[in-house]
């Protein structure tokens, strides 16, 4: 084990890169050229934080990062604890001769998940279904206000992951199946760093992960290979990491998986050349966990994967517990001249550049005025938000719901009264698990508050007791949670023997069965869908279940669509979307309240796009040119969900765009500006849609802005 050198730099005081007015590539350089070797290979490096023992290791070994891995906590478990902790780490952070402050990241995935008592949003798989990126936008917002009352610096997310086969354990860390959702709901990002990492207060750094192709496994392997062609794997994996560095996401994390037999932390030509390179990431790269001790596919370091790891572009290394070894082994390469300094330098001014950005040299301490954000009502009431607009309706025979808030109800399955069920994996624990984990609501009680007299509920866990005297039947039925690898389910997608019990004592009662589905995807359920009169798919909700009992009670119609193809049986297996399969239900399907019943059991069949009306552009200003096309996605009786794809090929540089909408004659659930990507002055709006139903004979109008350099004109064109 290496001694850690002692720095020779003086115990810094008014030093250039201490100086906040400088511009940060200045502080950067100077902060650089003090550094010794030993300070640049402890900032490539980040320790698990219950394995830094001593905790004085982190200034000895000059350890520039920190984390919380799924299963890390503080006891008791609440914020004022964590943040007590990040200041007691930080402050011995500073106690180097540079005083460079710790970056510390955790698994911020569906809200402060780590913390007992924060505010549980839907996990992604339900933000998808909502369709709602501004909410997301909203949702990265408040999850970085808890995030940073607890100190926090870093979170690690958004997973912009393409879940492309069910059969996958993260498929609910998923926005959708179509590179279009993850993409759209890179808003996240901005959420949660803010228009300008550490510009206002409560600024957290994002992260896309994981890059690259982790959705897109064989099989739906955790972990596994993605084995695609380039072109393939650069349609359907690469656009929301696109999207994300537009928006200035400040890390990326590595993914565990292969691409075509190279894991990706491996991959210099993924990593280097076209993350860095092509796409213009500026931000750093961090590794999986310990996925660089297993680039040989065994646990421990070794040099060579070091080197290895490094010399494809990894900037950072959660290493996550044997440090010194690590270090020690980093340092032997460096020294050996198997990784040049300049690539040490490169991956320190990276990271130095967002510690800088972030204000951690200005404000290394937690800001307590953030500390009682932390499942505050206002959160609870956003949370509550997406869980309404999450909710998918898969079924309503005969108009079964919205149930009247007077009606004698039966309450049964194992998720009606578990807040650890309805909150998933990484829920206070990596793993998650069923029963009274954290504090919220649970569907049950959603249920209660909702209805006009408590005592006409009735609950029972396993249905026993219901007769035929009750209006309806609630199940809540669905998985258990888990995570990664642990939640891949190579044999089967059905409901598990409890649930299908329950449901079997409902059904003998004769009552209608109206089927509240919490799980991380879609289930094979083709087999008990006609013994049910309603379906709704509420995915994995999180804390707040009063959302789920007001879409039952009507107080939200539902306004959720799938974000993934909903397969007809498991053998079905990967179904995605324009892939010429017959799913049950297809990618975008979601029936709201007005609908006319749906022919049961099979749902109308995937809606062939709509003849494209010729687009009506408007006087373009020479030379710009503009055509769009206005398509119905999805349609049923009485709504639709369209998109529009729009090309403006314009002269300048764009420097911002908007989107406008005219929808008289329109009742609108809600809009969705798209995503705009621009290259070589062309822009190109996709996805553009709105959900909602057109009077007869009413037009939807659309028009698209984009800003350009100044004295371009600015393009503009409309469709209908
Ligand atoms: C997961 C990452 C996560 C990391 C740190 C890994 O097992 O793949 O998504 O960020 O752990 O907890």
């Amino acid at each position: 084990t290496a001694v850690p050198e002692r720095a020779t730099a003086a115990p810094a005081a008014g030093l250039p890169y201490q100086d906040a007015t400088l511009p940060v590539p200045d502080r950067v350089n100077d902060l650089l050229s003090r550094m010794t070797l030993d300070d640049k290979l402890g900032q490539m490096t980040q320790i698990e934080k219950d394995s830094l023992l001593p905790q004085s290791d982190l200034a000895a070994y000059r350890i520039g990062s920190v984390l919380s891995g799924g299963d890390s906590t503080v006891s008791p478990n609440n914020a004022r604890t964590w943040a007590d902790t990040y200041d007691s780490l930080q402050r011995t952070a500073l106690t180097t001769p540079l005083g460079i402050p710790m970056i510390y990241g955790i698994d911020a995935v569906h809200g402060h998940n780590a913390v007992r008592g924060a505010t549980l949003y839907p996990h992604n798989i339900g933000l998808g279904a909502t369709r709602d990126p501004a909410l997301v936008q909203r949702i990265g917002r408040a999850v970085a206000e808890e995030v940073s009352g607890t100190g926090i610096d870093w979170d690690f997310a958004p997973c912009l992951c393409v879940a492309r086969d069910d059969r996958w354990g993260r498929t609910y860390e998923s926005y959708g199946e179509s590179p279009e959702l993850p993409s759209a709901m890179t808003t996240f990002v901005t959420g949660l760093q803010g228009d300008t990492l550490g510009a206002a207060p409560a600024s957290v750094l994002a992260t896309a992960k994981h890059y690259l192709g982790d959705g897109g496994t064989t099989a739906g392997v955790d972990q596994g290979d993605t084995e695609l062609s380039e072109a393939e794997l650069r349609a359907v994996h690469l656009p929301p990491f696109k999207e994300a560095i537009r928006r200035g996401v400040g890390s990326v994390m590595l993914s565990y998986s292969r691409w075509n037999g190279v894991r990706s932390h491996a991959h210099k030509y993924l990593v280097t050349d076209v993350l860095k390179g092509e796409l213009g990431f500026t931000g750093f790269v961090v590794s999986d966990w310990a996925a660089v001790d297993q680039l040989d596919g065994q646990s421990g370091f070794t040099g060579a994967e070091i080197t290895t790891a490094v010399n494809a572009g990894v900037d950072m290394v959660m290493v996550p517990h044997d440090y010194k070894k690590f270090l020690a082994l980093l340092r032997g390469e460096v020294t050996a001249g198997r990784i040049a300094q300049a690539r040490i330098d490169d991956a320190n001014r990276r990271i130095l550049t967002k510690k800088f950005q972030l204000g951690l040299f200005e404000r290394p301490l937690t800001d307590r005025s953030f500390t009682g954000t932390v499942g505050s009502a206002a959160h609870r009431s956003l949370a509550r938000q997406a869980v309404r607009e999450s909710q998918v309706l898969l079924k309503n025979d005969g108009g079964v719901l919205p149930l009247a808030k007077s009606a004698r109800l039966f309450v049964a399955g194992k998720s009606a009264d578990d807040i650890g069920n309805q909150s998933g994996g990484w829920t206070v624990g990596w793993q998650g698990r069923s029963g009274p984990v954290t504090d919220g609501t649970t569907v049950l009680q959603g249920i209660r508050a909702a209805v006009t007299d408590p005592a006409r509920v009735t609950y029972d866990r396993y249905g026993n007791g219901i007769d035929s005297t009750y209006t309806a039947a609630v199940a809540v039925v669905g998985e258990t949670p888990y995570a990664e690898g642990r939640g891949d389910r190579p044999n089967g997608l059905g409901l598990d023997q409890e649930d299908l019990g329950t449901l079997a004592r409902l059904k003998a009662s004769g009552v209608p069965v109206v089927v509240v589905l919490v799980s991380g995807r879609p289930l094979d359920i083709a087999a008990q869908l006609p013994d049910w009169k309603a379906l709704l798919a509420a995915w994995l909700p999180g804390t707040e279940g009063a959302g789920v009992s007001d879409v039952l009670f009507g107080d939200h119609a539902p306004t959720g669509k799938l974000p993934m193809s909903w397969m007809r049986t498991a053998s079905q297996q990967p179904v995605n979307d324009g892939d010429g399969k017959t799913p049950l239900f297809p990618y975008g399907y979601g029936l709201t309240y007005d609908d006319a019943p749906e022919p049961s059991p099979t749902p109308t069949p995937t809606p062939t796009p709509t003849p494209t009306p010729t687009p009506t552009p408007t006087p373009t200003p020479s030379p710009d040119t503009c055509t769009a096309a206005f398509r119905t996605v999805s349609s049923w009786q009485g709504g639709y969900q369209a998109e529009v794809t729009v090309e403006n090929t314009g002269s300048g540089a764009l420097t911002g765009w908007s989107v406008d909408w005219d929808l008289a004659g329109a009742t609108v659930t809600s809009l969705w500006n798209g995503t705009l990507s621009t290259a070589q002055g062309r822009a190109t709006v996709r996805n553009a849609a709105f959900n909602g139903v057109l009077s007869p004979g009413a037009r939807a109008t659309f028009g698209f802005t984009a800003t350009g350099t100044a004295g371009t004109p600015s393009p503009h064109c409309a469709g209908t």
